[in-house]
């Protein structure tokens, strides 16, 4: 344990489509902070576009930068000022460190903190690499039978929550999850969790929404065969994971009375509201921003079965194969997750 390495291999974004292995020095603990060998890192679509792109939103990247913000890992050494998470304990890590102080923070929204330090968002470095460091609050120790990998993608769960949270996601809620990907597939198995008793799921993909029908329970609607109108479904709540402006909208037109839609995927700029719907039903139509105290939720909810995230998990790679690993679903229709192992 105390025999730790001065540097350390990171796969560092270059320039736009330039990913390469580089050997970076092992980072030191701040007095309340831990460091902490990672073990696993889930790929998500912002490490893809900051990958082909440069850039998500009004983040761009100026200067190399480690993408990757789904971690697990252990704790190999502690801060002097760190009394908890022994060396050894197994950690899920939130990737996201606000200011604490600003308005928002105060206010408990600390998921809107101007000023908070994210995982892989420019300048900040993420975590394909084999070690970072974190404030030790921010590092949740996780249960023994929980894989490296769902711990890592306690942080996607984390999403789920907090939409299925915005939403008021509640006993008998009837649940629209449009899009079937990682993160719709979290929204689904969450919203079951939380009392939710019908859930549709739409999307283009018949493997995907298999999956959502074995995770979730969930009904599913092929968008492609037919439309989500015709189905005559009014949701209470309505998930939009797919990031499809289309969809997105068609989606907020099919609302009961009274309803709720929260756009939680990533998605073209701009959308066509059907505003004589949203008027006369007092639909509301939030966006959601990450998460803020989530993760006891997120592990509880994988530690007792509710959420199941191993199944999610379907390629594998090491740290010097991280661009196949962020190309992964569009080359491979069978793929959901990749996972990114750095220690192999
Ligand atoms: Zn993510
Ligand atoms: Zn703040």
């Amino acid at each position: 344990m105390n025999e730790l390495p001065t540097s350390m291999r990171a796969s560092v974004l270059r320039a736009v489509g330039d990913i390469a292995v580089e050997d970076r020095p092992v980072p030191e603990p701040g007095p309340h902070e831990v460091l902490v060998r990672v073990a696993a890192v889930g790929t998500c679509g912002s490490d893809t576009h900051y990958y082909e792109h440069g850039r998500v939103g009004g983040f761009v990247v100026r200067e190399p930068l480690i993408l990757g913000h789904e971690a697990s890992g252990t704790v190999v050494a502690r801060g002097s000022e760190v009394t908890g998470h022994a060396p050894g304990t197994r950690v899920s890590l939130e990737p996201g460190i606000p200011c604490g102080s600003c308005h928002e923070c105060r206010s408990g929204r600390y998921n809107l903190c101007p000023e908070v330090r994210f995982f892989a968002t420019p300048p900040v470095d993420g975590a394909f690499c084999e070690y970072v460091t974190l404030h030790e609050q921010f590092a949740y120790p996780v249960p023994e039978d929980m894989s490296d990998e769902a711990a890592a993608l306690v942080e996607p769960l984390s999403v789920a929550v907090w939409a299925c949270r915005k939403a008021g996601v509640s006993p008998g809620s009837r649940v629209l999850v449009t899009g079937a990907g990682p993160i719709g597939l979290l929204a689904a198995q969450t919203a079951r969790a939380f009392g939710a008793t019908e859930i549709v799921t739409t999307d283009v993909s018949e493997r995907r929404l298999r999956m959502a029908a074995e995770l979730a329970s969930a009904e599913t609607i092929d968008v492609r065969a037919s439309g989500l109108a015709d189905s005559g479904y009014e949701p209470d709540v309505l998930l939009e994971c797919s990031g499809n402006p289309k969809a997105g909208a068609e989606a907020v037109g099919t609302l009961a009375r009274a309803g709720r839609g929260v756009f939680v995927g990533l998605g073209g700029d701009e959308l066509p509201i059907p505003l004589a719907h949203v008027q006369t039903r007092e639909i509301e139509l939030t966006g959601t921003f990450r998460y803020a105290n989530t993760w006891p939720t997120a592990i509880a909810l994988a530690a007792s079965g509710a959420v199941e995230l191993d199944r999610l998990v379907t390629h594998r790679f090491g740290l010097d194969r991280v661009p196949e690993a962020l190309t992964a679903s569009a080359r491979d229709e069978t793929a959901v997750k990749s996972v990114v192992r750095p220690q192999e």
